[in-house]
């Protein structure tokens, strides 16, 4: 199983190691993570899923993966790897199609079916036309013949991880709200609300932490980049809540802007 050079630098991971093993690559994962607009949370690279029952190819894919700062789970069995994907989600799963038991297009026909859409790589030992047909009909977003180079398989794991991060990061919704973090835009209802760069930042940060209370100590910080305490802000915060409130909510049924007295606000579905 020829894997190239770069497969085998065997690095062991841990939370706080991980900083010092970023490649080019993986400092790609970060710069895009932190790029989103008042993101805070701790840098992480892409989970990714190896399904896999040859040890020695398993073993070399997760050290491989590990090295450019992916969270790595590995499963030995198709059972288990359905098992995994289907429990918790992953930016990426990597498949091997020849599998004892259930093999890999089954496998992921039965993810699809389930409503599980993360991005999967399938790998084989067979290549023809009909195979790769036969891969990308039963639901896999692309296809790796073995042997393959490692920097290959490196380049594809970047492209769908970034898909499917794209997807899921840049465009966020509460009900009929629609922020694009990327575009910059938001719509109501299919309208534009316009707004400026500060309402916009204010807004994105409350989508991004839907639901759960936004305190003014917590916009000060992260909207404003306000970390002297004694700056007094909640009056500016205020009136940039109202207006944004008029403009996200004005003339809709459903307020989805709401204050929560003497704390801080919240974005929410529905009135309450
Ligand atoms: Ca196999």
């Amino acid at each position: 199983m020829p894997l190239s050079s770069s497969a085998g630098t065997g690095a062991d991971r841990d939370d706080s190691g991980a900083r010092h093993l970023l490649s080019d690559d993986a400092l790609e994962w970060s710069v895009r993570r932190a790029g989103v607009p008042g993101a805070s949370e701790i840098v992480q690279g892409p989970s990714v899923l190896v399904v896999e029952d040859e040890q020695n190819v398993a073993k070399a894919l997760r050290d491989g993966l590990v090295a450019e700062c992916c969270d790595v789970s590995t499963a030995g069995t198709g059972e288990e790897g359905f098992f995994l994907a289907s429990t918790r989600p992953f930016d990426l799963v990597v498949l091997d199609r020849m599998l004892p038991g259930r093999d890999g297009l089954e496998i992921l026909r039965a993810l699809r079916q389930k409503g599980i859409l993360c991005p999967v790589l399938v790998l084989t030992a067979r290549d023809s036309v009909e195979d790769r047909v036969e891969g990308l009909d039963a639901g896999a977003d692309d296809y790796l013949a073995k042997p393959f180079a490692f920097p290959e398989l490196l380049a594809r794991v970047r492209a769908l991880v970034r898909r499917g991060r794209g997807d899921q990061l840049t465009r966020l919704a509460v009900a009929d709200l629609a922020v694009d973090l990327t575009e910059r835009t938001v719509t109501r209802a299919g309208s534009v609300v316009e707004l400026t760069v500060r309402e916009f930042e204010l807004l994105a940060y409350l989508v991004r932490h839907k639901g759960s209370l936004v305190s003014r100590e917590m916009l000060a910080r992260d909207v404003w980049k306000e970390t002297d305490r004694s700056t007094p802000l909640d009056n500016v915060i205020e009136v940039h809540v109202a207006r944004l409130r008029k403009r996200v909510d004005q003339g809709h049924a459903v307020r989805l802007i709401h204050t929560v007295r003497g704390v801080g606000y919240t974005i929410r579905e529905g009135d309450g």
